[in-house]
């Protein structure tokens, strides 16, 4: 059971509960992207259980007909066991999606697992083109280069800023470089990418950049945001016409998750406070 406090940010710990949120996003005219939280598995066998239940998913998805993808974390799925274990059971997922025509989204983790995670997303993407898309983080100075290398492959990108912190010797040191590297990053998407963007924000700013990039560019783009996190916001762009996909977490591994997204902002921490005293 999820304390109402934390139900604002994770769907429930059973896949069912999360498919009714997809459900319900739906309805609100948005499609969800339904994440089982875990990661971290340095054993073989939680990494293919997780696998399995992101191939189950996918087809529940498709029998309830629903609007949504998955987005998997490389070390849920055993980055941390050995690139071959996370690369074979990314494939299995991948392979059993695309059977249900479901999309796959790969989460990316710290600078240690780019690499890994590039390379197994873009073999995915060749075997099932437009099916897979892969997180890339501002925050990195590296991020150029590999976009240029993604242009080239049929994967679709989400752009974010990036939620890990990273030595100054790979990654921008101030919130002020990151933002403007996002920016950059994201005319460079609008103008070499025909297949996918993905603008995960919920920051204003870079959401009218987006909204600019299209009507100069004309290339398609979908907005990602976080259950619970600026919700009116993603209705009221979804209900002006632009596609919204809702990241939905779900699993009984929620507690971490949570407090990752209280820390991040203060007006989160009053909330959880005022759900604790009662006021
Ligand atoms: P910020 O500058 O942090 O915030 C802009 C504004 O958004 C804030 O002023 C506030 O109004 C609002 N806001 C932001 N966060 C919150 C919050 N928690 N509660 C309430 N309001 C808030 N990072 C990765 O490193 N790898 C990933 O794979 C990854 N996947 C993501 C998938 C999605 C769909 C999204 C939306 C984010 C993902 N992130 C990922 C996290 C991302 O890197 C950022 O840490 C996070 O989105 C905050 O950055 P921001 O762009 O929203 O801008």
């Amino acid at each position: 059971m999820i304390p109402p406090i934390a139900s604002r940010f994770v769907a429930g710990t059973s896949a069912s509960g999360a498919l009714d949120h997809v459900s319900d996003c739906n309805r609100d005219g948005m499609g969800g992207i339904l994440n089982l939280l875990g990661e971290h598995y340095h054993e073989p066998e939680p990494a293919a259980e997780d696998a399995d239940e992101y191939c189950h998913l996918a087809s529940q998805l498709a029998e309830r007909d629903l609007n949504g993808t998955i987005s998997v974390k490389p070390s849920q799925i055993g980055i941390d066991v050995g690139p071959d274990v996370f690369t074979a059971n990314f494939e299995r997922i991948v392979e059993a999606a695309a059977a249900e025509d479901v999309f796959v989204w790969c989460d990316m983790e710290d600078h240690t697992t780019t690499d890994t995670t590039l390379d197994a997303v873009e073999s995915a993407a060749r075997d099932h083109p437009d099916g897979v898309g892969v997180a890339i983080q501002a925050n990195l100075k590296r991020t150029r280069d590999d976009l240029e290398r993604l242009a080239d492959v049929p994967a679709a990108v989400r752009l974010v800023k990036g939620a890990y912190d990273e030595p100054s010797s790979v990654a921008l040191d101030s919130k002020a470089a990151v933002d403007e590297a996002y920016e950059d990053h994201l005319e460079f998407l609008f103008r070499e990418f025909d297949h996918g963007v993905a603008v995960g924000s919920h920051d204003t700013k870079m959401l009218k950049t987006a909204v600019d990039l299209h009507k100069e560019y004309g290339t398609p783009f979908e907005i990602q945001m976080l259950m619970g996190v600026r919700e009116d916001a993603q209705r009221e762009l979804a209900e002006k016409g632009y596609e919204v996909n809702q990241y939905v977490p779900y699993g009984d591994k929620w507690m971490q998750y949570f407090y990752r997204r209280v820390r991040e902002r203060k007006e989160n921490a009053l909330f959880a406070l005022r759900a604790v005293v009662g006021v």
